[in-house]
């Protein structure tokens, strides 16, 4: 297993229950990865309608949602998220279909929204939750290097079986000129009193703006700017998260800053899960862009289905 952010966990978790012996390779802890710095609730993104996505979602949402049961150990809670449309009266494709397990309701749609809607949804404080997974790695057995791969063809070639879940770095290693870096800001704020639940309106695919109520604080937000590398933030850009956030969810006016957040999303046009075409037992998992918890188990599954299954 190479990387060790949320992809790379989750795919040496699986791995391990499927009875396989794990060596995971990174240069950094999962305390240093882009997976630390989301904001992390499980949440579909796409606009168009994709089984598969669909299909892998469902599953780390029931994974998710099982580890909820263990919040104080797995950083997992289950929150009530409401989702406000500006643009369309009509519900995503992805919460018809999940209305079938009756999940998604319709919610009082307040002046400037053309929909709302709610569902519950597994929110993962990310800090609590990738040490949880690194713990459990280890307590099966894993064993984690802490080094760089310039080579998966050789490291393929060592071992004979590799999954590749290094996000970004995937575009050296991988030579994927089709990934690239959508930054993100986000604010990290004292919970404000009274706050509860998540509140996110996407409408905007530049500007999201989203409450999360976290345990011990809440994560306000954000901005999805293809192309930015900067990670220094104007004060105008927290002053304009701070204020959109205010306007979706009163409670949220005048939220405390604790800290301000930058990561950069690994994206490309779909997740790559498959067999790597000319070397033998590399199987890729990158590319999750703005939805790495939420596809986590589905592509840590399919990653392991490839690698079980003979060529
Ligand atoms: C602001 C923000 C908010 C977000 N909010 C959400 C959200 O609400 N819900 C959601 O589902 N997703 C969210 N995301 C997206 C999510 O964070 C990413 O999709 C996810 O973190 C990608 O995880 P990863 O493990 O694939 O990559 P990373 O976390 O980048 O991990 C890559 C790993 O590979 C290692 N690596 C890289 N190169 C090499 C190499 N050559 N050799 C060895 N190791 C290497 C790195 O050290 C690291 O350990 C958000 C992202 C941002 C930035």
């Amino acid at each position: 297993m190479v990387g060790g952010g949320v992809s790379g966990l989750t795919t040496a978790l699986e791995l391990q229950e499927r009875g396989r012996p794990v060596t995971l390779v990174t240069p950094e802890p999962p305390h240093h990865t882009t997976s630390v710095l989301a904001a992390a609730i499980w949440h579909p993104l796409l606009r168009r309608p994709d089984p598969v996505y669909l299909r892998r979602a469902t599953t780390a949402l029931h994974r998710l949602t099982a580890l909820s049961r263990r919040p104080a150990e797995s950083g997992v809670r289950i929150r009530t998220l409401t989702e406000f449309s500006a643009t369309s009266s009509e519900v995503p494709w992805w919460v018809r279909e999940m209305s079938g397990d009756n999940l998604a309701r319709p919610a009082p749609c307040p002046p400037g929204y053309a929909a709302a809607w709610t569902l519950p949804v597994p929110a993962v404080d990310a800090d609590r939750y990738l040490a949880h997974l690194a713990e459990r790695f280890a307590a099966r057995g894993g064993r984690t290097e802490h080094r760089l791969v310039t080579d998966l063809a050789a490291e393929a070639g060592r071992t004979g079986a590799v999954v590749n879940c290094t996000g970004y770095g995937s575009a050296a290693l991988a030579g994927d000129r089709s990934l690239s870096l959508v930054r993100g800001v986000l604010l990290r704020c004292a919970k404000p009193e009274g706050l509860q639940g998540c509140w996110i309106d996407g409408s905007d695919p530049r500007r999201p703006t989203y409450v999360i109520e976290r345990e011990h604080d809440a994560v306000l937000g954000g901005t999805a700017d293809p192309g930015l590398v900067a990670t220094t933030v104007p004060e105008e850009t927290v002053a304009d998260v701070l204020e959109r956030c205010a306007r979706l969810v009163p409670a949220a006016a005048g939220a405390r800053v604790l800290e301000v957040r930058v990561g950069f999303r690994p994206t490309r046009g779909t997740v790559r899960v498959e067999r790597d075409p000319y070397i033998p037992g590399l199987v890729h998992n990158y590319g999750h862009g703005a939805a790495g918890y939420t596809l986590s188990w589905g592509c840590a599954a399919d990653a392991a289905d490839l690698l079980d299954k003979p060529h």
